[in-house]
């Protein structure tokens, strides 16, 4: 299975990277996106990506160092994106419920990913909280400028944005957010969307899934977040990861299919 979203790069896993990799391989986890969060991360992202043929990357800044990317063009991050290695852009998006960058700063940060998104036919991973209005209001109109593929990613959002992403051709991901027990809107969601529009993710090292709440995420436990949400929609585990493994083949087109992450550690 496929672990859509996963921060690697920082400082949670400086110390057991490499068993880290080893436990996710253990657990089935076949590829996961390492998501670049701040211009400056881009290559130490990218560097992880290279030394595991089972590991893809993006570029991007997240919303919360929007105020520091203010100078972040379309076309810096399409330069950026020029690598095989690199398969989405983002994160990107908007999040009103930290604020950590004001509104005028986050926007036109998110608009030049779009853009890049849109240039460069990679998918945009956004990044989207506290913000419906006016994330659904900015898809609708960057949708009809130019189309993009894209996901909502560790979505926790309301029905009416996911059910407008997903009228334009977006997916939804999920993280083990689905499985807390006050995350009922979110379940809510996950059972709206289309089998053949749903990724699943860690969003590691944070939101650790149930059984394993408060701990350090990490890429295996995507498994937890799998089984929950294939007994959610009453299938096997193993139906649900074959389809979001699909699903995620086929948006993020630029990455090739790999054996297991074992080769990684080989290779
Ligand atoms: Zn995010």
């Amino acid at each position: 299975m496929i672990d859509s979203h996963v921060n690697l790069h920082g400082d949670s896993y400086a110390d057991d990277l490499d068993a880290v990799l080893e436990r996710a391989r253990g657990a089935g986890v076949s590829g996961m996106l390492a998501i670049c969060d701040k211009w400056d991360s881009r290559e130490a992202v990218l560097d992880i990506a290279r030394a595991h043929p089972a590991i893809w990357a993006s570029v991007g800044a997240h919303p919360h160092y929007a105020k520091d990317h203010r100078f972040l063009t379309a076309d810096d991050l399409i330069g950026a994106a020029a690598d095989d290695k690199i398969i989405g852009i983002g994160e990107a998006g908007i999040d009103f419920h930290y604020n950590y960058s004001p509104a005028e700063d986050q926007i036109p940060v998110f608009l030049a990913h779009v853009e890049a998104a849109r240039q460069t036919g990679l998918p945009l991973i956004i990044h989207a909280r506290n913000c419906d209005v006016v994330m659904e209001q900015i898809l609708q109109e960057q949708q009809k400028i130019g189309r993009f593929s894209f996901v909502l990613h560790c979505y926790t959002s309301g029905l009416e944005l996911a059910k407008t992403g997903l009228s334009l051709g977006g997916y939804v991901s999920f993280s083990g957010i689905v499985s807390f027990k006050a995350a009922e809107a979110v379940r809510t969601v996950c059972l709206e969307t289309p089998l053949d529009r749903l990724l699943i993710e860690t969003d590691c090292p944070y939101l650790a899934p149930v059984p394993l709440r408060g701990r350090r995420n990490e890429p295996a436990f995507v498994a937890h977040v799998a089984a929950f949400i294939a007994q959610l929609r009453g299938l096997s585990v193993e139906a649900l990861t074959a389809q979001t493994d699909e699903n995620f083949f086929r948006l993020f087109t630029r990455a090739k299919r790999v054996e297991t992450v074992a080769e990684t550690a080989r290779g």
